[in-house]
This record gives C-alpha cells, sequence and structure tokens, in this order.
C-alpha cells in the first residue's frame, strides 16, 4: 500500500523578479521545495517521492538534495510546457512502479505539516480524491477591468483550494489523460478528477499552508518559519528525600542544614529540574537516561558537572538558553538568604547574565511530604533560542 509524494517546483515564478525558479530561492538557508520535501519525509507512510524541476535545473536540484539529510530522497524529473505536463512528466515516473496514493504538492508551500499531510492521505484512501483548502471567510466581490464592482457572490460553501492533493495513482493518471476542455484552463489536479465526475474530499487546512507568490511571501513564510523553530521551551520536575548526616546542596550552593539531599549523586534538586527543563527544550530525553541512577560513575556525583555536560548538549544540537525559572518546594530552611548565589552559580553554567536566573522559593504549607519536612522538590523552565 505506498504512498508516494509529487513536488511539483517546476514553475519559473515571474512574479518574484528575479532569474532562479521560484522553488530554487532560499528560505530559512536551504531552497523553498526542500522545506516541503521535509514535511512529507516526517509522515511515515511515504516511501517514494519524486521532484519536477524546470528543465536544465535537475542538476542544481540533485545537489540541493545530496547536501541535506532527509529520509526521501526524490527522482528528479524534468517538467513540461505548463503545470499539468508537469504533473504529467512526474506521473510518469511514478508509473514504472505504480503507488497506491500519490500526493500532489506545491513545492512553493514550504510550511505544509506532517499533519495535514497524513489527513489527505487518509481521505484519499476512503474517497479516492482528498485536497487540503481553507474556507473563505472574506467578502467576495466580482469587479470589471475599471475596477468598479459588479456583484457579491454568496461566499458560502467557498474553499480556497491548497495542497496536498492527493489521489487514488490510477484515478488522477486517469484524469490526466483525458482530453483536456479547451474552455476552462486546469489550475489544479482535483479539478480535473471533479471534471470525470469522481468524489473529492476537502481536508480543512490552515492559511499557515501558505504559497509563496511575491517576495513578501517569502518574508511571511521566513518570519513564521523562523518563530516556530527559533524558540523553544522545556519543564523540568524532581524531589528528593531529606535525610540526616548529608550536606544540603541546592543550585551547586553548600546551605547550612542539618540534613541533606539523598540520591545516587548529591541530590540536588534544583540542577536536576533544571537540567531536564534545557534536555526537554531540546527534545533530548531526560536526566534519567543520560545520566542513569545505576551508574557508578555518576555515585555521589557533582551535580553541576551533570547540569555543565547538559549545556554541552544543548549546546551541541544548536541550542542557547535565553533565561530559566526554577519553584524550590522546601518547607525549611529559609531559602532567601542563599539566592543570590544559586543564581550566580547556575548564570555562570549556564552562560547566562543572572538576570536571565530566578529562583523562588514556596512552602507547601506543612502539607505532603514536602510540607511535613521529608523531602525538597523544584519545577524548572527552561527557553532556549537556535544560535
Ligand atoms: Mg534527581
Amino acid at each position: 500500500m505506498s504512498v508516494a509524494v509529487l513536488i511539483m517546483a517546476a514553475g519559473r515564478g515571474e512574479r518574484m523578479g528575479t532569474d532562479r525558479p521560484k522553488c530554487f530561492l532560499p528560505l530559512a538557508g536551504s531552497p523553498l521545495f526542500l522545506h516541503s520535501l521535509r514535511a512529507f519525509a516526517r509522515v511515515e507512510e511515504i516511501t517514494r517521492a519524486v521532484l519536477v524541476v524546470p528543465s536544465g535545473w535537475e542538476a542544481e536540484a540533485e545537489r540541493a538534495i545530496v547536501e541535506q539529510e532527509a529520509r526521501l530522497t526524490p527522482q528528479v524529473v524534468a517538467g513540461g510546457a505548463d503545470r499539468a505536463a508537469s504533473v504529467r512528466a512526474g506521473l510518469a515516473a511514478l508509473a514504472e512502479e505504480p503507488p497506491e496514493i500519490v500526493a500532489i504538492h506545491d513545492g512553493a508551500r514550504p510550511l505544509v505539516s506532517p499533519q495535514l499531510i497524513a489527513q489527505t492521505v487518509a481521505a484519499a484512501r476512503e474517497f479516492g480524491a482528498a485536497l487540503a483548502a481553507t474556507p473563505i471567510t472574506d467578502t467576495l466581490k466580482r469587479a470589471g477591468d475599471d475596477l468598479l464592482v459588479v456583484g457579491t457572490p454568496p461566499r458560502e460553501g467557498l474553499w480556497r483550494a491548497q495542497t496536498p492533493q492527493t489521489f487514488r495513482f490510477d484515478l488522477i493518471q486517469a484524469a490526466h489523460e483525458r482530453p483536456a476542455d479547451p474552455a476552462s484552463a486546469v489550475t489544479d489536479d482535483a479539478m480535473l478528477v471533479e471534471a470525470m465526475g469522481h468524489p473529492v474530499r476537502i481536508c480543512p487546512s490552515s492559511a499557515y499552508n501558505l504559497k509563496v507568490t511575491t517576495p513578501e511571501d517569502l518574508k511571511v513564510a521566513e518570519r513564521l518559519l523562523s518563530r516556530s523553530a527559533a524558540i523553544r521551551i522545556g519543564h523540568g520536575y524532581d524531589l528528593h528525600r531529606l535525610a540526616p548526616g548529608r550536606r544540603l546542596i541546592l543550585g551547586g550552593v553548600t546551605i547550612p542544614w542539618d540534613q541533606g539531599l539523598l540520591g545516587h549523586s548529591d541530590g540536588d534538586v534544583i540542577c536536576h529540574a533544571l537540567a531536564d527543563a534545557l534536555l526537554g527544550a531540546a527534545a533530548l530525553g531526560d536526566i534519567g537516561t543520560h545520566f542513569p541512577d545505576d551508574d557508578p560513575r555518576y555515585a555521589g556525583a557533582d551535580s553541576m558537572v551533570l547540569l555543565t555536560q547538559v549545556t554541552v548538549m544543548v549546546a551541541e544540537a544548536g541550542l542557547a538558553p535565553v533565561n530559566c525559572d526554577v519553584t524550590v518546594l522546601a518547607e525549611a530552611p529559609k531559602l532567601r538568604p542563599h539566592v543570590r548565589a544559586i543564581r550566580e552559580r547556575l548564570a555562570e553554567v549556564l552562560g547566562v547574565a543572572v538576570s536571565q536566573v530566578s529562583i523562588k522559593a514556596k512552602t507547601m504549607e506543612g502539607l505532603g511530604p514536602v510540607g511535613e519536612g521529608q523531602a525538597i522538590a523544584a519545577h524548572a523552565l527552561a527557553l532556549l533560542e537556535r544560535r
């Protein structure tokens, strides 16, 4: 039950005002079409890809594909004189080993989500044909060349067609093989299937799946993309039991007290919660997997060393801490006199200013194990930004 994708990047993109074909223009450092390819690579059931480019641009496309590491390596095919001819060239490349389903996608829609792709595939399995679309919310006007309004058509039931448009392969192949109606311009693939009288199902999408048509669209896409990828947040939580005869260490600072936190390491809940928040923000797992508590190397470990290692892992992932906020839950001792020292220690390890590190302390009003003085816990939030 194979599923393939056809990424259409064959347009010259005259409205962009450059010599490069539109889908070869850079967005956040890679050609527009690669963003689409990466989104499709995240949908597991898609196992084949064909990229249709303007004739003469095949080698440049191959180079860009080699440089990136996506799960899907597309076959590159030269397009034809118009969009329909280019789609037919792509379908022909797939026809030697026909897939069950093919998703046809504009290479100029770089922000398509894997969820939307999967929805159109599921709908194509059920209905034979499906497309992403958004309901029209603006009032529509019809006007002549003189810009004088001649009517306001009702917008009820009207949708703005997007891609992916996803079909049973045999169905879209048959639709493209039918002689074209000279009276109507073919602007998308779904209309060819509609013309056969076959049902086509809409998968509601959002305006986020925009089509880059003008230089302004490219700027909007850049802003949307950088916002989604540049800022990441993570949460961490930890609790350790209090026991007599242990040193109490919080945020790397030794606090005079008659009990300390029990643990395989030094039991520093602030460090552990913060390390988990940093790992969480980078989606790198948790400290339990990186520093197992049955590993003798971490027996009695200084948690500030673990936290330092976590900051290195985060940096290797291309991320840097922006700020963090920690809430310590402890009935006693009073932490306020030590807050400044803890913030300074943590700021040093994270490589940020002291003003970027917040430590707050709360009691549990005598309730629960923390309130009864049997344990100390900490919550941490960390914000990372792409460097
Ligand atoms: Mg811990």
